[in-house]
């Protein structure tokens, strides 16, 4: 047995069945710096897919504060501690002043549990919104809101779910932030007839696991005044896009225009240590406070905080989202040059250091190249680099690198993927 093929059989056994892991024969990783990876033989890897890692593998100022704190006092959250404080004063100055406290938690799936609640909280309605092919989490209540893997007993009365937005394929053409926003009616009308009433509509702002459609800036708009006027709120996920991803403004409802009433946070907010987090209005956390009793023994313990915070000071010192600005740019007007050599390129999209494209059979009809897709990211990994797949076709890449991702690593991975299309 292959050293691999024997640890899936030791994961199985202990981990149980079913786990996700990327790529047909899947990376042993071993150890991580900047934007590189090295496997289990000593293989490096060029990663353009971890967010979790924003500011780098294994970078020297987050070690340094984890380790620093952690040698100092870690311990749960009744005590009282400055760096929680100086935390979330420090994040929630990069939002509207509207949304001016935060409550720490461990994970995303978490963050999107609490937000839902402080929306019953303040609404005292349960009723949600969310799109057809998203994903928010994995606790009981948010993995209500995932169609890919549907609840057991199918979804509860207070789910509806509306088409997620497709810039290749639009619903109702160009009108398509008008169809969405009618979508979005009509499930706050069928919900206010039902028992649950309508709570709240929760999407990520940049649609990332929806394959991150091109959208204009106020595409949202319709949507959320409809929200508001049926006295809902709304949730934005920022868990992918936040924290500067997108290379426009530092969270992705700032660059679709809107001002939410919730945000929540997650996977890049500690560079893999893990720090979740919701950020609202002081008003709606302190309903939510009185409703729920929240507490929560890791969230925001000190730790926790050092590392969120070295993540901070790196992406203001670095320039991180600038980069990704220049990086992402450079790196799509690239891939828009291959189209027109590879016509299996649908359709090149993303913003910053966030972006792929669709493959498809043939651009005529879009009809999506599914085996392909996972082909071309199979044998990108085979060549040392290591990209996803996305969408709602499941025929879109995933490019999403460590913030420090340069023009010249851009320059490898367009190289290996121009080869590998070649070969196709
Ligand atoms: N929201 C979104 C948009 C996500 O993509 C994810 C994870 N993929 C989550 C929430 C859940 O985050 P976590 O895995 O940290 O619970």
């Amino acid at each position: 047995m292959s050293d691999n093929a024997a640890l899936i059989a030791r994961r199985e056994r202990l981990l149980g069945r079913n786990m996700s892991l990327f790529y047909d024969d899947p990376v042993h990783l071993v150890r991580g710096e900047g934007v590189w990876l090295w496997d289990a033989d000593g293989r490096r890897y060029l990663d353009c897919y971890n967010n979790v890692p924003h500011v780098g593998h294994c970078h020297p100022r987050v070690v340094e504060a984890i380790t620093r704190q952690a040698s100092t006092l870690n311990t749960h959250t009744r005590y009282l501690h400055e760096g929680i404080l100086d935390y979330v004063e420090r994040l929630t100055a990069t939002f509207d002043s509207s949304l001016d406290a935060a409550i720490l938690t461990c994970t995303g799936s978490e963050a999107n549990d609490v937000a839902l609640r402080m929306a019953q909280a303040v609404t005292g309605r349960t009723g949600v919104i969310a799109t057809n092919h998203t994903y928010h989490g994995n606790t009981a209540a948010v993995s209500q809101l995932s169609t890919r893997m549907p609840p057991v007993g199918g979804f509860g009365g207070h789910v509806r779910h509306v088409p997620a937005p497709d810039s290749y394929r639009p619903l109702g053409g160009e009108a398509f932030a008008a169809a969405f926003a009618a979508a979005v009616e009509a499930a706050i009308a069928s919900l206010q007839e039902s028992p649950h009433g309508f709570s709240a509509l929760i999407i990520d702002p940049f649609f990332a696991n929806e394959g991150f459609p091109d959208l204009p800036r106020g595409f949202l708009d319709k949507a959320v005044a409809a929200v508001r006027k049926a006295g809902g709120l709304v949730i934005t996920d920022e868990v992918q896009p936040g924290f500067g991803r997108t290379g426009s403004d530092m969270w992705g409802h700032q660059r679709a225009g809107i001002v939410p009433d919730i945000v929540t946070l997650g996977k890049p907010m500690a560079n893999g240590h893990p720090v979740g987090g919701v950020v609202a209005n002081a008003d709606v956390l302190n309903a939510f406070r009185k409703a729920f009793r929240y507490f929560n023994t890791f969230g925001g313990n000190p730790v926790s905080c050092a590392a969120a915070m070295a993540v901070l000071d790196v992406i203001e010192d670095e320039k991180l989202v600038e980069n990704a600005r220049d990086v992402g740019e450079y790196t799509r007007d690239a891939f828009k040059s291959l189209a027109q050599k590879h016509t299996i390129i649908g359709d090149v999209r993303g913003s910053g250091l966030f972006m792929g494209m669709e493959f498809v059979a043939d651009r005529a009809t879009k009809e999506p190249a599914v085996a392909e897709a996972s082909r071309i990211v199979n044998e990108m990994r085979e060549r040392g680099v290591l990209m996803g797949k996305i969408g709602i076709h499941q025929c879109a890449t995933k490019i999403r690198p460590p913030m420090p991702f340069s023009r010249e690593n851009a320059d490898l991975m367009l190289s290996v993927f121009d080869d590998v299309l070649s070969g196709l």
